[in-house]
């Protein structure tokens, strides 16, 4: 049994704007695979809804603009990213990043935009959107407004959203993911159905040759309270001959990240993954750009 007061089925992002500021107490819902396990858990009970989940023609699909960017709708499933021709042809490791994400019903169920919008450090698409330094745009009574995400947590389960405003479009500009190869990697305690103990997400660019890191992106999941970027890192590893970023990365990485201990896994193992799953995410984003490592 779901506790719910009322829910309000919008028909535009405008009309779910205004319902959100008649009703200053609702909540929006979009999959409902976050908000509706918080009602039945009892901590949402009795509360008031504005529905999103039919504006998939506002709000869902994956398109790139004439400029390169590429353009994610929030109502885009998890499936969705996976499957998309774009994402496939241009950021693969977006895909393998929602891939990972609950079972097959979750993915089809649970949308990129939620997973953002809960603030929570092991969403599986946030270190990727971390590394690929993504712009969210956001929607509210008084218009647009972009936020990079390196701006957008501020703090568990809180994000730069102000009342009655709406993710509308996730952004990733070009210049961020052209010539650069990806790989996230997932520990969990099994390989389907579990939350991330650590969500490690890098990519590269390499040299001509391929022999050298010009450029690296490293963010983690549940390597802090909020999805981070490991900047320490990226700087320690430009430049370097490939094989010497690998092993430089993961103790470099330490300088930027801090776990805690939960019931999941203990501070000391989080670190030992940093360390480890720094330098297999470099490698195989390397291997996947054309270095023969
Ligand atoms: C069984 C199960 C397994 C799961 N496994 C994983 C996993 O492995 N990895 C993972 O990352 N997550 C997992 N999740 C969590 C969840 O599926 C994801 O966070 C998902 O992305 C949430 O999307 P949603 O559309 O269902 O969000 P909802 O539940 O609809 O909303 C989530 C939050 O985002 C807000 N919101 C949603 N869309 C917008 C928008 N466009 N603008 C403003 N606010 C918005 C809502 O108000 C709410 O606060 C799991 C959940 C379940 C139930």
């Amino acid at each position: 049994m779901y506790d719910i007061a009322s829910i309000y089925q919008a028909v535009s992002v405008a009309d779910a704007i205004r319902a959100l500021e008649a009703d200053p107490s609702a909540l929006v819902i979009a999959g409902g695979t976050d908000v509706l396990i918080k009602i039945r858990e009892g901590k949402l009970a009795g509360c008031r809804l504005v529905s999103i989940h039919e504006l998939g023609e506002e709000l869902s699909g994956v398109t790139q603009a004439p400029n390169g960017d590429i353009e994610i709708g929030p109502l885009t499933t998890f499936r969705g990213v996976t499957f998309s021709k774009i994402i496939r042809g241009n950021i693969p490791v977006l895909g393998e990043a929602t891939d990972q994400a609950g079972g097959p019903q979750l993915r089809a169920a649970g949308t990129i935009g939620g997973n953002v919008c809960n603030g929570i450090t092991s969403a599986d698409s946030a270190s990727t959107l971390m590394a690929l330094d993504a712009v969210l745009r956001v929607r509210g009574p008084r218009g647009e407004r972009e936020v990079p995400i390196s701006q957008w947590y501020k703090g568990v389960g809180k994000v730069d959203l102000a009342p009655y405003e709406l993710l509308v479009k996730i952004v990733i500009p070009r210049d961020n993911y052209e010539g650069y190869a990806g790989h996230y990697i997932k520990y969990a305690q099994r390989s389907a159905m579990d939350i991330a103990t650590l969500g490690v997400s890098c990519l590269v660019k390499l040299s001509g040759d391929k022999k050298v890191v010009e450029d690296a992106a490293l963010a983690f999941g549940v390597a802090g309270p909020v999805p981070m970027r490991a900047t320490s890192a990226e700087a320690a590893v430009r430049g370097l001959p490939v094989e010497q970023a690998v092993t430089a990365i993961g103790k470099a990485a330490l300088e930027d990240v801090n776990p805690r201990t939960s019931w999941r896994a203990s501070k000391e193992f989080r670190i030992q993954l940093v360390e480890e799953l720094s330098g297999r995410a470099l490698a195989e984003a390397a291997r996947r750009g054309g270095a023969a490592i």
